[in-house]
């Protein structure tokens, strides 16, 4: 792994945080001061293509960055644009009794307004 991808996957990787590309940017630019947006997207566009991270679209600002692959929902503030996981116990499970067999992943996003917002 190149310095850049790791450094990419160092800042995405941060507990609880949910970066848009810009910030991931701003960020790694901490670390490596020499490195480009450019380098950045790229590097986000390989980690996604190689199932290191996930991509979270939210249609009324820019995509975010997961590092988490294992399935958890996202409550999202329409105000702020914040993103916060949650997980509710048993769901996965219960989503494969429902379809009767195992379920791979899914996609959980319950729109809100945050404490912060109201
Ligand atoms: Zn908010
Ligand atoms: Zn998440």
């Amino acid at each position: 792994m190149t310095k850049q991808r790791a450094a990419v996957l160092e800042v995405v990787s941060r507990k609880g945080c949910h970066y848009s590309a810009e910030e991931i940017f701003e960020e790694a630019k901490k670390i490596l001061p020499e490195i480009s947006r450019a380098t950045v997207y790229n590097n986000l566009h390989a980690l996604e293509r190689d199932r290191v991270i996930r991509r979270i679209t939210a249609e009324d600002s820019s995509d975010r960055y997961d590092s988490s692959y294992v399935p958890h929902g996202h409550l999202y503030c329409t105000v702020c644009g914040d993103i916060k996981d949650f997980d509710i116990p048993n769901f996965h499970s219960s989503l494969s009794e429902i379809a009767d067999t195992e379920i791979d992943s899914y996609e959980l996003k319950v729109r809100y307004i945050c404490k912060k917002c109201k």
